[in-house]
């Protein structure tokens, strides 16, 4: 018997299971994540970008690459462009959950419907759900993990409202944009077919940061960054937004109208604070950046 479906590729006609992963890659995230390599026609399919949005294929990424998976979806840190500013476009890395995806709305309606637990986004003073649900790290660990084998996970994380507009606005700008998210390996397909689902052809590279993983290691946000050169952080959590902060990478602390219990910064004792603004939709991101851009390019010039 096969595994389950992991992927219907939509170029290819074929479906993938998840016993035949290694079989997939090639073509899967060629034509998902790097459509320039793809040799189908993908517009028939409605996966191909815009006009507007195309870019050119850059070779210099490409050359010496050890394989598709290791240069295009990276928790290694090695990035396909040196860390520096790439023909002035600056680097922008955006978090996952609760900036491009409502997860803990979907994490909410699993725990109901699975164990009648009622917890609203609002309930999270902080994101550690062990906390707040008042159970163990390993239980709090094994229903999450349960939750990413359910359709309410595969099928049911809305966006936020407004990203994908000033994305593609950002991206048709001088911004190159990369994901920073601190999802485990274990998740990484379906993190990555959600985001080519929702927001295809606009991310140039995934990060994972593999944070509160039952194996394997992690890696934090800062050093990720700093290494595949992000000038500035979009994140909810404030952990991340100091720790990246005192690192010197600027942060776009996102608390979607001010309605992110957690994603609130100490009152006090905190450092850098100046690197933190806080944004509380995708409209007040791409002001934020506009006003940080110059500087940015300045200092990259100086440099
Ligand atoms: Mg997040």
């Amino acid at each position: 018997m096969r595994g389950r479906p992991g992927f219907q590729c939509r170029a290819a006609q074929t479906t993938v299971y998840r016993d035949e992963v290694s079989a997939r890659c090639s073509l899967v995230r060629a034509c998902h994540f790097a459509r320039r390599l793809c040799t189908y026609n993908l517009r028939g399919f409605g996966l191909a970008t815009p006009s507007s949005r195309r870019r050119a294929p850059d070779i210099r990424a490409w050359s010496g690459a050890p394989s598709l998976n290791s240069s295009l979806i990276s928790t290694s840190g090695s990035s396909r462009h040196p860390a520096t500013n790439q023909g002035k476009r600056l680097r922008i890395a955006v978090d996952v959950d609760e900036v491009l995806g409502r997860f803990v709305y979907a994490l909410n309606k699993f725990c109901k419907d699975q164990y009648g637990m009622e917890y609203g986004v609002g309930d999270y003073w902080i994101y550690e759900f062990a906390k707040i649900w008042g159970c163990s790290q390993a239980r709090s660990n094994q229903i999450v993990h349960e939750f990413f084998e359910s359709d309410h996970f595969r099928e049911g994380i809305p966006i936020i409202p407004g990203a994908l507009e000033a994305l593609t606005r950002l991206s048709e700008a001088d911004y190159e944009l990369v994901v920073v998210t601190s999802r485990q390996h274990v998740i990484q397909d379906e993190t990555l077919e959600w985001l080519d689902r929702h927001y295809g052809g606009l991310f140039e590279e995934v990060y994972f940061g593999n944070h509160f993983a039952l194996e394997g290691k992690s890696r934090t946000k800062s050093d990720i960054c700093r290494t595949i050169g992000a000038r500035v952080l979009i994140d909810d959590n404030p952990s991340y937004a100091l720790e990246c902060a005192a690192a010197g990478i600027h942060v776009l602390l996102y608390d979607w109208d001010g309605a992110y219990p957690w994603s609130k910064l100490p009152t006090s004792g905190a450092h850098n604070l100046d690197l933190i603004r806080v944004v509380r939709d995708w409209k007040e991101v791409e002001t934020q950046l506009a006003s940080l851009a110059p500087r940015l390019r300045a200092a990259a010039d100086d440099s």
